[in-house]
């Protein structure tokens, strides 16, 4: 695949080492490209810190335009852009239409919100003085993606960073380059040169090299708490700020006090949607002992009939996992807990056809000493575990150190109360899980890393305050040091 780095205005091939590209479904090479080098890199962060300021004076109004733009290039090429993350994620193409529609309005959003992002007048020390408090950008944001979510996570970042005045140099994971090639495109035709760069490569390289180039003011990062916790070293080592979005091990609570299988068919959808491959999937579900039955017979029955397979088949609801590694890894995890002593009790082994198809799999008679419990899955696996008492399901909820979301199923005001209030996490569903709100920050706490992202906040996120003291004439002050 030619021609698929933007840098400085212009799409160009990369100069760095050949790779392939699997498509998940098929297991086969999807295409082959070439990654940037570390000379291209540089370009492009040079090209970034070249374009910033200029980007950053032009007005407003302009610079949402642009934007909107973006939107309607998005819009336009609807079709090519869901294909693509099709090919690149396995996920199904309807599913994909969705977020190629999501990432179109996140990019709206931004356009109309940047422009009445305004700061304050904060009280002056003394008449005859303004004290401003004004929002800046940082100036370049290297974007680090993850394969899940190619142009969804992008929009999330990239969509608040362009608005406010950074210019961003993009690094999708190496198993998703596809949609960010489309993008680069419609960048290349909307923006000016050099205000939005993509380099592919691998994380190890082109990743740690854009983290520590020290044009990049800022590093916006969504992935794994391991390479999260790297990269936060690397930028403590260089005073540079980042933003981590990473890993999860979400909780469900379903009490008692609603209907079980309604409860079962929300706590399906979280643990399954894109075969579990979302970091806000519901990882570990806990449900109260008096319910637990026939919740168990409801979801069973329902991961069974879910449809698994080729993600253009429209009636297909769930694809292949991105890779067969991942896919041994998850079915390593479940087979562990079975030895000591859980029970599969649906799913629980591959789809016997080409790709990395897994079954919708549920677990039983789990304990929180399996890894199933606490340790990420990111898989289609849901692992469910009776309890007694509110105390005891709080307390194991909240016995992660992650902090990402929780879900509870309750029609109790203050059931709900003590979810928001115990449970250390960015975000709380209530009887709908997984739901993203664009007017709502969204991020995690603790393990989860620190970032928000979306809503308001997210223009906050990426810019930085700057005070202005303005003594509005120049008159010698009584403490400044004068001659007697
Ligand atoms: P990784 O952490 O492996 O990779 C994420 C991105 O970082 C990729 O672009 C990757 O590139 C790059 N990268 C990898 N190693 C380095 C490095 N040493 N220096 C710089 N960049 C690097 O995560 P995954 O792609 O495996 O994504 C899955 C993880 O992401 C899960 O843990 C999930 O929970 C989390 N996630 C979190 C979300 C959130 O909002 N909190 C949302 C979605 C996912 P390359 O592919 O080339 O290695």
């Amino acid at each position: 695949m030619a021609d698929h780095l933007l840098i400085d205005g212009r799409l160009i091939a990369g100069d760095g080492d050949r790779f392939d590209l699997i498509d998940p479904a098929t297991g086969e090479v999807h295409s082959t490209l070439t990654a940037a080098d570390e000379a291209q890199l540089e370009s492009a962060t040079r090209a970034a810190a070249t374009a910033q300021p200029a980007w950053q004076t032009l007005p407003q109004p302009e610079r949402s335009r642009r934007l909107n733009a973006i939107a309607d290039s998005i819009e336009a090429n609807r079709d090519r852009l869901a294909t693509a993350l099709t090919h690149e994620t396995g996920r199904p193409l309807a599913r994909n239409h969705l977020y190629v529609d999501m990432a179109r309005d996140i990019f709206r959003q931004y356009a109309e919100m940047a422009r009445v992002l305004g700061g304050r007048v904060a009280p002056s020390n003394e008449a005859g003085q303004l004290s401003l408090v004004l929002r800046a950008p940082y100036g370049v944001v290297g974007c680090l993606i993850p394969w899940n979510y190619p142009l969804l996570l992008l929009a999330f970042k990239v969509a608040p960073a362009l608005a406010v005045g950074n210019t961003v140099v993009i690094k999708p994971a190496s198993e998703t380059p596809l949609s960010l090639q489309v993008l680069a495109e419609i960048f290349a035709e909307c923006l000016p040169p050099g205000v939005a760069n993509t380099v592919v490569g691998s994380g190890r390289v082109i990743g740690e090299g854009l983290v520590t180039d020290p044009r990049v003011d800022l590093v916006a990062f969504t992935g794994s708490t391991e390479v999260g916790k790297r990269l936060a070293a690397l930028c403590a080592e260089a005073v540079k700020p980042s933003h981590l979005e990473l890993g999860g091990k979400d909780p469900a609570i379903v009490f008692e006090d609603v209907d079980p299988s309604t409860a079962a068919e929300g706590v399906v959808w979280a643990s399954f949607l894109n075969a579990g491959q979302v970091c806000t999937s519901t990882e570990r579900v806990y449900v109260h002992r008096s319910v637990y039955d026939e919740f168990i017979e409801h979801a069973v029955k329902l991961a069974d009939s879910i449809r698994v397979g080729d993600p253009f088949d429209p009636t297909t609801q769930i694809g292949p996992m991105r890779s067969g590694r991942r896919r041994d890894d998850v079915l390593d995890m479940v087979g562990s807990a079975v030895q000591q002593g859980a029970e599969v009790l649906a799913g629980g082994d591959i789809v016997d056809r080409p790709g990395f198809f897994m079954r919708p799999t549920v677990v039983g008679d789990v304990t929180h000493e399996m890894t199933l419990m606490t340790e990420e899955t990111f898989g289609p696996v849901m692992p469910v575990m009776a309890f007694d008492d509110d105390d005891e399901a709080f307390e194991l909820a909240a016995d992660t150190p992650y902090g990402l979301g929780a879900s509870v199923y309750t029609s109790s005001p203050s059931r709900v109360e003590r979810a928001y209030r115990e449970l250390r996490v960015g975000t709380v569903w209530v009887n709908d899980p997984v739901v993203d709100n664009l007017a709502a920050p969204f991020g995690g706490v603790r393990a989860s890393g620190d970032a928000r992202e979306l809503g308001v906040e997210a223009l906050d996120s990426f810019t930085t305050l700057r005070h202005v003291h303005w003594n509005l004439e120049l008159v010698p002050k009584p403490w400044w040091f004068r001659e007697e």
